[in-house]
């Protein structure tokens, strides 16, 4: 376990944020603090070794039916970011999962390429996946990398976004996608946030602090948006979940497939019949914090500047 002195981002110092903040998977304990010059969310200690906190419970359908519907919405808004489809050019997603979205970016004509620690699923599929980002850098320039959620899992995040900066060509366009702790979900319901998911989420982004770091990369952020709906709607319901029941994202692994035969049957039944009934506030909260630009989600989009 790895205590931090200060802010990994920009050195700033780090103060008392969450306490008892626990992974919903092993039920271990974590506190965060918070960086008083960017923003920027720490989940501490940094275990020494991530290994023990993935696995069977966290890959693998992840995104449940709701997949194909948020790769379209991806592939929509990199078309919008880069003027068109891929017509050959190079796409480089990092921490690809089983590869939905390049599945999606390949048949729009991008070129794919995607990194992945765990690549046996999207592989299958066909893809072109390496196992790091060094193993992305091949010396063609990519004109788009994206990161849908994985940017808060990685252990030193201004390092990588500078290192991806340099694997794109001139004009090229980065889109990241993080949790939003900057945003309403997180400041109502604390350390039952879903998107909190310690110690996965090693970092928590908000508005200022993922602007800071990329900007500190030579891109200019050119377009912000503030939601994922099912990860937004699933925010709202599931920490409200978490806040009243002694088990934590139950609906959220009925959900998504991950519920072993039997086990909570009664919280399961309990969870879906509130997440029935909160449906149709949290939607309704879903487009207010969207409108307030303070969703669940934070999806930034920047292009790379030339050097001057
Ligand atoms: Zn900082």
């Amino acid at each position: 376990m790895t205590r931090l002195s200060a802010c990994r981002a920009c050195g700033g110092p780090l103060a008392p944020w969450l306490e008892g903040v626990a992974d919903p998977q092993t039920g271990e304990r974590f506190h965060l603090t918070r960086c008083g010059r960017c923003g920027l969310g720490h989940t501490e200690p940094h275990p020494a070794d991530m290994a023990p906190y993935y696995g069977a419970a966290y890959h693998g359908g992840r995104h449940g039916v709701t997949a194909a519907w948020c790769a379209r919405r991806r592939i929509r808004w990199v078309t919008a970011a880069c003027g068109g489809d891929g017509a050959g050019r190079r796409l480089l997603d990092v921490g690809c999962g089983d590869g939905t979205f390049l599945l999606e970016a390949g048949q729009r004509g991008w070129r794919t390429v995607g990194t992945e620690l765990n690549p046996a699923a999207a592989r299958e599929a066909g893809l072109d996946v390496r196992g790091s980002v060094d193993a992305a850098d091949d010396g063609i320039p990519y004109d788009c990398i994206t990161l849908w959620h994985s940017l808060e899992h990685m252990t030193d995040p201004g390092r990588l976004l500078t290192r991806l900066a340099a694997m794109l060509g001139h004009g090229g366009v980065l889109v990241v996608a993080v949790p939003d702790a900057g945003g309403l979900q997180c400041g109502f319901f604390g350390r039952h946030w879903l998107h909190l998911d310690v110690p996965r989420h090693l970092y928590h982004f908000n508005h200022g602090s993922l602007g800071r770091l990329l900007a500190a990369d030579g891109c200019a952020v050119v377009r912000t948006m503030h939601h994922e709906f099912e990860y937004d709607l699933m925010g709202w319901l599931q920490s409200a979940l978490n806040a009243l029941l002694p088990v934590p994202n139950i609906l959220f692994a009925a959900l998504t497939g991950r519920r072993r035969r039997g086990e909570h049957g009664a919280l399961t039944l309990i969870s879906l019949l509130l997440a029935v009934l909160f449906a149709p506030a949290a939607t309704l909260l879903v487009i207010g914090e969207t409108l307030l630009g303070r969703g669940g989600t934070l999806v930034m989009v920047a292009q790379k500047t030339p050097r001057t």
